[in-house]
């Protein structure tokens, strides 16, 4: 049986049995038993599929990333133990020293910060691009040894849509994958395999849990990349792996499962990056309601952002769901039910009178997240970008009035009302 994406968030990845628990079991175990040391023997080879030690897979887990899978319409999913690791783990499976990669510049800081420090000493060089960057400039930006292009599809904090279905086909032109951390937009706003992506990733820390609960990171392969076409691109995928006696992933596992099945045999294998079963536990408690928390995340922020906008005191809002925004259009062809929960605006004031706004707020909470239930807000410039002066601020995209509200799933009249009166006592 095949189901909707609103039913699958709830049933996919597990079917209880005759007897079995109802919910996904926690599966506490670092290990699993076997009979025959002949048995687990085959498991160290790729040989057969089971578990037999959690750092490289764990049952609740895969039932769970199968759910994500479903939702995303993958062909192969892993859980890992952070949205970082999830970025780190999708680019390093494909890129290694002496490669390069090309990303769109209004990504997650401290995405940037792994691709442009950290992925760079290991030897990785990446070309930061706009997401409104023309063809010729996408097309210029790719070199010989190009791997991956990335991008968010909604940009967390800069809210700036990605031209998906655009920086697929460059990336198709030039033989690479397009990887998309689809966050922000979640499953239910935007599957970005529809538009031409290859590879999603996650932090689950955020919608997809939705409660600030757990942190997480999630990655799915689409299986439409041939590796194989490109093989000289992918060596890695397509010539055999000696730690597993001359495996080639592509031959044995085929276009859907060879990017996630080396992933964890090696990756996941040699950093150990997993989530706890525990945590996949509560993020699968997540899901069972994200198509109905969705929803009500935008409208809130919908009518959050109108109300901004027309306040005498405001002196700017970005949020694609307002017309005029430079996003406008675009979102309503890759999020044509809504986008996400998160606004950033500006008060006349500046900066001081972001700092005395928030301080007058009793139900946003003053938070380092974004995405869960409950409102909260954070302004950068004091917080997350307060080692930068001014000027620096403004070359990052983030102006020292920037306010970056996160919209709950309270009621909407109770959110309007405290920021009403915290604007009310802001000079
Ligand atoms: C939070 C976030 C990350 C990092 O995820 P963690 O779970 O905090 O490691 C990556 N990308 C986006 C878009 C995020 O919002």
């Amino acid at each position: 049986m095949s189901y909707k994406i609103n039913t699958n968030c709830i049933h996919a990845g597990y079917t209880p049995k005759n007897g079995e628990p109802r919910m996904i079991p926690i599966i506490q175990s670092t290990t699993f038993k076997y009979d025959s040391s002949e048995e687990m023997g085959k498991l160290f080879d790729l040989e057969s599929e089971g578990y037999f030690y959690t750092r490289l897979q764990n049952p609740t887990n895969d039932m769970v990333a199968a759910k994500i899978c479903a939702l995303e319409g993958g062909t192969a999913a892993m859980l890992l133990s952070s949205g970082q690791a999830a970025s780190f783990y999708s680019v390093f499976n494909i890129a290694g020293c002496g490669d390069h990669v090309i990303s769109s510049s209004t990504i997650y800081g401290g995405t940037f910060n792994l691709f442009a420090v950290t992925m760079k000493r290991m030897g990785i060089e990446f070309t930061f691009v706009s997401p409104d960057a023309t063809d010729e400039e996408l097309n210029a930006a790719f070199r010989p040894n190009t791997k991956a292009v990335f991008g968010e599809t909604i940009a967390n904090p800069a809210l700036a849509v990605l031209d998906i279905e655009r920086f697929a086909k460059a990336a198709h032109a030039h033989g690479v994958p397009l990887i998309v951390d689809n966050t922000f937009a979640t499953p239910i706003n935007c599957r970005p395999f529809e538009w031409g992506a290859d590879i999603v990733i996650h932090s689950t820390t955020k919608y997809l849990d939705g409660h600030a609960a757990s942190l997480g990171g999630v990655i799915v392969d689409s299986g439409n990349f041939d590796w194989d076409a490109h093989s000289d691109k992918f060596p890695g995928l397509t010539t055999p792996d000696d730690s597993y006696h001359g495996v080639v992933y592509t031959e044995k596992f085929g276009l859907g499962k060879a990017y996630i099945t080396k992933a964890t045999a090696q990756l996941m294998r040699d950093f150990g990056s997993m989530q706890s079963p525990f945590n996949a536990y509560l993020l699968n408690l997540g899901l069972e309601s994200l198509h109905v928390r969705v929803p009500r995340h935008c409208a809130n922020a919908q009518a959050v952002a109108e109300y901004l906008s027309k306040h005498e005191k405001v002196a700017w809002v970005n949020y694609c769901g307002l017309p005029g925004n430079k996003y406008y259009e675009r979102a309503k062809k890759y999020l044509p039910n809504g986008s996400c929960g998160v606004i950033s605006f500006g008060l006349k004031g500046g900066r001081k009178a972001a700092e005395d706004f928030m301080r007058e707020l009793r139900l946003a909470s003053i938070a380092t997240h974004v995405a869960d239930a409950k409102t909260c807000i954070l302004h950068p410039a004091n917080a997350t970008h307060r080692q930068m002066n001014d000027e620096q601020l403004i070359a990052a995209g983030i102006s020292a009035d920037l306010v970056r509200l996160s919209v709950g799933i309270e009621d909407v009249e109770d959110i309007i009302s405290d920021i009403e009166h915290a604007l009310s006592l802001t000079e």
